[in-house]
């Protein structure tokens, strides 16, 4: 019996919003709106979106002896995620500095700060919990070298969901442990380089599922999600919404996905459970703040 259907291993980020009419050139300044500050980070998301749908959820992650720490471990304790494995200290929080115009085009400037001090040693001290873990998932806003040491400490039979965001190409030991490895279409040209040699999904999914992984979802946005393993490939369709804000709807599709993998369903399942609540995820604005409950998901 595990303690925990999602063990998620990753980035917590202090989100520092401003609007401004128009982003100042070198040595200027401009005036903007009043600030907000959100939670975010990649790993943050992901916990909350799993927590909110009901998962028992633990976070491993690094946070800055500061008020933005603070404000994320409140984020994170408040949709129930268990947070006995952030750590704090070792450099600040990480931030994104965030500017809206109005347009809605973001300029973001990220500073990974504790993120960035998330290490192999912190992963391996944390060993409890990753044998206390049905599912573990990552993405890459910590370091290459933390989450190799991730897929070295995966209990026997767990199951390990990687978002490779920011893409980077991934070593081998990652690719065959992925199951599965989760792209949107930025993350899967990226990761296939040299080898893109088709603009069909389709294409892209089993190239990927080629290069190692057990299995591969290609997230395409409105139009939903492709889904290939040893089974073939296979369409998973959108749920048909007003998108609103699509911030952090990956995030949400990832630990929906992860933590239903988790409760038995197969891929194809898991997946169109995963798209109602990423859809969901779109129709309000922000990215934790617009998860749904698994009622809501469910009610779409
Ligand atoms: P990312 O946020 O990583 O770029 P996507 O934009 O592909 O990822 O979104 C992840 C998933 O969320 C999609 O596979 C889809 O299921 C759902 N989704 C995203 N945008 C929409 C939308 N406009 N309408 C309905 N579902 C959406």
């Amino acid at each position: 019996m595990y303690d925990y259907d999602l063990l998620v291993v990753g980035s917590a980020n202090a989100d520092l919003v401003i609007g401004v009419e128009r982003r100042p050139a070198a040595g200027e300044t401009v005036l903007g709106s009043d600030l907000s500050v959100h939670p975010g980070g990649k790993g943050g998301n992901q916990a909350v979106a799993a927590a909110r749908l009901g998962a028992r959820t633990a976070l491993l992650a690094r946070v800055g002896d500061d008020g933005h720490g603070r404000l994320l471990l409140d984020a994170q304790r408040a949709a129930g995620v268990d947070t006995v494995g952030v750590l704090v200290g070792g450099a600040p929080t990480g931030v994104a500095l965030i500017t809206v115009d109005p347009s809605g085009d973001n300029s973001i400037v990220v500073s990974p700060g504790a993120n960035g001090r998330l290490t192999p040693g912190d992963v391996r001290a944390a060993g409890s919990l990753f044998h206390a873990s049905r599912v573990v998932s990552t993405q890459l806003e910590i370091p290459l070298e933390t989450v190799v040491e991730v897929v070295r400490c995966l209990a026997p039979d767990s199951r390990f969901v990687l978002n490779p965001s920011p893409p980077l190409p991934l070593p081998p030991e990652v690719l065959a442990a992925c199951d599965p490895l989760i792209v949107n279409e930025h993350e899967a040209r990226v990761i296939l380089g040299d080898a893109l040699v088709s603009e069909r999904p389709e294409d892209w999914a089993r190239i990927l599922l080629a290069k190692g992984p057990r299995s591969v979802v290609v997230t395409l946005g409105a139009e939903g999600a492709l889904v290939a393993s040893g089974a073939g490939v296979a369409r998973v369709p959108s749920v048909k919404v007003e998108a609103v804000d699509t911030t952090g709807a990956g995030d949400a599709f990832t630990a929906a996905l992860a933590w239903r993998l988790g409760t038995g369903d197969s891929l194809a399942e898991a997946a169109a459970y995963a798209a109602r609540v990423g859809a969901a995820a779109v129709t309000k604005p922000g990215a934790q703040e617009s998860y749904p409950t698994a009622a809501e998901a469910e009610a779409l």
